[in-house]
C-alpha cells in the first residue's frame, strides 16, 4: 500500500433521496460528505483524470454495460455482472475497486476478493429493482411453506446473479446455485440432477425462457410464487405437480418490452432481426429472433456483417453504444419508450468524482461489505456455479 493509501478512514455510510441531501426515512441512498461536484461541472473529466492517476494501480474501476458514457470512459474493465465478478476476483493486488453497476454486483465483488480489498459503490441510491423483489425474510418464508407441503427435500434453490448476498447465502445454505443469463441452462439442468424441483429467484422470465425454450418443459410444469400470498398464490397438489416454481420478480427494464413492440419493429424495418435479453417477457422472447446475454448481445453484433439491421431489447446505454460503435449496420431501440435503467443511471460522472477524490484524501466512501456468515454461503453457491459442468 503506498503512502498515499496509508491510514484511510471509513466515510460514514448516510441516506439521502437524490442528489446530496440526507433523509432517513427514504429508500436506500447516500450522501456524499463533503462536497458533491454540480454535473454541469466543465472541469470533472479533468478532476477524474487526476484523481485516477493520482491512484494508480490502487484503483480498479468496473464499468457495467448499462452505465452512461461519461462513466465507462473512466473504467478500467467493462462486462456484465457475472465478468465483472470475474475481473472484480481476478484482481487481487487492487486495494480499491469502484464498482460502477448496481449494489447486488458490489456485493459479489466484495464476497470475491480478499480482506484487504475494499469495494466502493459511487452511490449507495444503485439499486437493483429486481434484486429488491426477494427479500430474505420473503425467501425463508417461502422455503419454510415448501417444508409445510413436504416439498423442501425435493426443491434445488438456483438464484440469478441478480440477486441480494442474503438470497445468494440462502441459496449456498440449501445445497443451490447461482446463475447468470449465459448459464442459466446449465445450471437448471445440474439442479435437476439434484432435485425433482427448482425454486428460481428472483426473475420469472429467465426462469421460465430457460426451463421451457432450452430444456422442453412445458409452461404447465412452471408455477409463480407470489411471496404476498399463501403457499405463493398455489395450491399444495400444484405445487407437488410443479416442476419450476419461478419468484415472482422481473426486471423494471427488460420487463417492459412488449410483442406489439416487435411486431410493430418488424414492419417498420425491413430485414431487421430482433435480439433480446432473456429476462424479457416469454411472448416477446418468442416472438424474437435470436436470444442472449448482454454479452451475447455485443458478440452477435460486432460479428454480424455491415448492411444488417438489428432492432435490441435490452437497456439504452448499450444499445445507443452498440449502434454508435457499428454506423455500418442499422441498430434500432426495440421499445419505442426511452428504457433507461434507473438505478444503474445513478452512478454518473459526480458520484465517479467524488468517490476518487475521496480515495486521494485518504477516506473510503460508500464501501460494501458483506456480513461473514452469508458471504460464505453465498461464496458457497457462486463456488458451485463456477463449477457447473
Ligand atoms: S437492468 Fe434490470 S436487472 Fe439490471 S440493474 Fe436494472 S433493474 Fe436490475
Amino acid at each position: 500500500m503506498t503512502e498515499l493509501m496509508a491510514g484511510v478512514e471509513h466515510t460514514p455510510l448516510a441516506l439521502l433521496m437524490l442528489g446530496r441531501q440526507s433523509d432517513g426515512n427514504s429508500e436506500r441512498g447516500v450522501d456524499c460528505p463533503g462536497e458533491l461536484p454540480p454535473a454541469s461541472d466543465p472541469s470533472l473529466v479533468e478532476r477524474a483524470r487526476t484523481a485516477k492517476a493520482a491512484l494508480g494501480d490502487q484503483v480498479f474501476v468496473l464499468g457495467h454495460h448499462y452505465q452512461r458514457d461519461e462513466v465507462i470512459e473512466f473504467a478500467d474493465v467493462t462486462g456484465d455482472s457475472f465478468r465483472l465478478a470475474q475481473q472484480a476476483a481476478a484482481r487481487p493486488d487492487a486495494p480499491y475497486l469502484i464498482f460502477c453497476g448496481v449494489h447486488f454486483m458490489a456485493e459479489s465483488a466484495d464476497i470475491l476478493t480478499g480482506p484487504g480489498q475494499h469495494v466502493v459503490l459511487p452511490d449507495l441510491a444503485a439499486g437493483c429493482s429486481m434484486a429488491d423483489m426477494a427479500s430474505f425474510e420473503q425467501v425463508e418464508d417461502c422455503w419454510e411453506q415448501l417444508g409445510s407441503v413436504g416439498l423442501d427435500a425435493v426443491t434445488v434453490p438456483v438464484s440469478y446473479m441478480n440477486s441480494s448476498a442474503a438470497i445468494k447465502g440462502f441459496t449456498g445454505r440449501h445445497g443451490g446455485t447461482i446463475c447468470t443469463s449465459s448459464n442459466a441452462k446449465r445450471a437448471l439442468e445440474w439442479a435437476f440432477s439434484k432435485g425433482e424441483k427448482v425454486l428460481f429467484l428472483p426473475d420469472q422470465h429467465l426462469g421460465r425462457n430457460t426451463a421451457v425454450r432450452e430444456l422442453g418443459l412445458s409452461l404447465d410444469d412452471c408455477v409463480v410464487w407470489n411471496p404476498r400470498l399463501p403457499l405463493g398464490g398455489n395450491t399444495a397438489e400444484a405445487l407437488a405437480a410443479a416442476t419450476m416454481i419461478l419468484w415472482k420478480g422481473h426486471c423494471s427494464v427488460h420487463g417492459r418490452f412488449t410483442k406489439e413492440s416487435v411486431d410493430d419493429v418488424r414492419a417498420r424495418v425491413p430485414g431487421v432481426q430482433v435480439l433480446v435479453h432473456p429476462e424479457c417477457q416469454y411472448e416477446v422472447v418468442e416472438a424474437a429472433d435470436l436470444v442472449g446475454s448482454t454479452e451475447r448481445i455485443i458478440t452477435l453484433v460486432e460479428e454480424s456483417p455491415a448492411g444488417t439491421a438489428w432492432a435490441i431489447g435490452t437497456e439504452l446505454n448499450l444499445v445507443r453504444r452498440l449502434a454508435e460503435a457499428h454506423p455500418d449496420k442499422s441498430i434500432v431501440f426495440l421499445e419505442k419508450t426511452v428504457c433507461f435503467c434507473s438505478t444503474m443511471n445513478r452512478i454518473d460522472l459526480p458520484h465517479l468524482v467524488w468517490a476518487l477524490e475521496e480515495l486521494v484524501a485518504g477516506r473510503i466512501p460508500n464501501q460494501i461489505t458483506v456480513e461473514p456468515e452469508t458471504a460464505l454461503h453465498a461464496r458457497r453457491a457462486l463456488d458451485q456455479m463456477l463449477a457447473l459442468p
